[in-house]
């Protein structure tokens, strides 16, 4: 069988532990048998990081810009037990966070169904994609612990030396204080982000605050929203049928989880943090959830919610059996063929995505998956899979 050809390369990078072997894995059983792949690779991988001075990271997320399409294994952020344990020269920050500074994109999370994991809100039918603003608030915030009584206030100095000043409050006794920001720009650039998004999945569009209260920092980012919809994108959501729809953030809460699902929901830096983990055990595995990273600029990086799977690692190195499920890898994968394939107008690609995607779901309802679905699966007929095992046992359907 002849493979399918692609015109431009996606940006590959290449990522630690658990999920490098896995990467590997997927490309070696999955992706080379069938498609002729043409890949840019950055090795992620936390020495060589460490031996590039973390210019591999930035290099990577510059050729995402630049191909439109990356695909992006699982990293390690150094902490201090890091440092010592690959003998770092710096304790470099994020991947994901240095990615998403130069792209400027907004994060979308969605968790991949599967007959026989039913969601713990069983009326969630289809999947709720989640999209986490990524710029301030409390995550930028200044705090001060004040020792006595006095007067706090929120004071800003123009350039031209112009003094706003506002009482925060009359404090009679120790307290804490909290200062915090945003950029019309950045909420304009996330606003974007989900327009575009729920454009390109023809879903609807949520977004929620708390502008009851907050009636100036929340009330931004609810006019903003609604300037660019109107200005930017009224006419093509209505032209698909689907809807942009603004309420508050406690409404939002109730009508999700009474909802069927379909839909993406758009969440301030906070909202998007707690509500993205709740959403994750709500439907049953974080090992299936997906994640992809989409500029305002129409720039895509994909890849899996998880991290490195550490644990298995190490039970890997020591020569032991490992049951690892890569579905959210192996759809990282898919989703940047397909958007490739889409991109470049060839159809094959596009179709050996779905093929791809339903290859991994029909070997899980079929009864074969891996230790973290054996647990939680409905089926009577099931079978745990070591991690190889699991991804050959996709490559026999795939043949087919
Ligand atoms: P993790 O790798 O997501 O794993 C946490 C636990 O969740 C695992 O020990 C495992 O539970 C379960 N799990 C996660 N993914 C799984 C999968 N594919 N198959 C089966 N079980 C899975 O998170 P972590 O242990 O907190 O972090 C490990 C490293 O990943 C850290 O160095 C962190 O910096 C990095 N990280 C990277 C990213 C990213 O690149 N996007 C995201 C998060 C974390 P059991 O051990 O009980 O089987
Ligand atoms: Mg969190």
């Amino acid at each position: 069988m002849a493979k399918i050809g692609m015109k431009t390369a996606l940006v590959e990078m290449d990522g630690d532990e658990m999920t490098r072997i896995i990467w590997q894995y997927i490309k070696d059983e999955l992706i080379y048998p069938f498609v002729d792949l043409k890949t840019e690779y950055y090795d992620l991988g936390l020495k060589y990081r460490d031996e590039t001075d973390d210019r591999v990271t930035v290099e990577a997320a510059e050729a995402a810009n630049r191909l439109g399409v990356a695909v992006k294994c699982a990293t390690i952020t150094p902490n201090d037990a890091r440092v010592e344990e690959y003998g770092l020269k710096a304790m470099y920050k994020s991947p994901n966070g240095t990615i998403r500074g130069i792209m400027d994109g907004t994060v979308f999370r969605a968790p991949i169904l599967v007959k026989g994991i039913t969601p713990h809100v069983w009326n969630w039918e289809k999947p709720i994609t989640l999209a986490r603003h990524a710029y301030g608030d409390v995550y930028r915030n200044t705090e001060i612990r004040v020792p006595g009584p006095g007067k706090a206030e929120l004071v800003f100095t123009g350039e031209d030396g112009k003094e706003i000043r506002k009482t925060i409050a009359e404090m009679k006794s120790p307290g804490i204080i909290q200062g915090i920001h945003n950029l019309d720009k950045s909420i304009e650039s996330f606003a974007r982000s989900c327009m575009n998004f729920a454009i390109d999945r023809k879903e609807d569009l949520w977004f929620a605050s708390k502008d009851t209260i907050s009636k100036i920092y929340d009330g931004d980012f609810r006019d903003i929203f609604q300037r660019i919809y109107e200005e930017e994108f009224k006419e093509k959501f209505e032209s698909l049928g689907i809807e942009y729809f603004y309420t508050l953030i406690d409404d939002a809460v109730a009508r999700v989880v009474r909802s069927k699902g379909g839909f993406i929901w758009a969440c301030k830096n906070y909202d998007g943090d707690v509500m993205s983990d709740m959403m994750a055990s709500a439907y049953g595995s974080l090992a299936m959830m997906t994640s992809v990273l989409v500029s305002p600029a129409g720039k895509y990086e994909y890849e899996a919610a998880h991290g490195t799977v550490q644990r298995h690692y190490y039970k890997h190195l020591k020569g032991e059996e490992t049951s690892t499920n890569s579905v959210a890898t192996i759809f990282a994968w898919s989703g940047a063929l397909r958007k490739r394939g889409e991109l470049d107008g060839i159809s094959e690609l596009v179709d050996f995505a779905d093929r791809l995607e339903k290859a991994t779901l029909d070997t899980i309802e079929e009864g074969e998956m891996t230790g973290d679905l054996y647990l939680i699966s409905s089926l009577e007929n099931k079978k745990k899979l070591n991690t190889l095992d699991y991804i050959k046992a996709v490559r026999k359907r795939l043949e087919n």
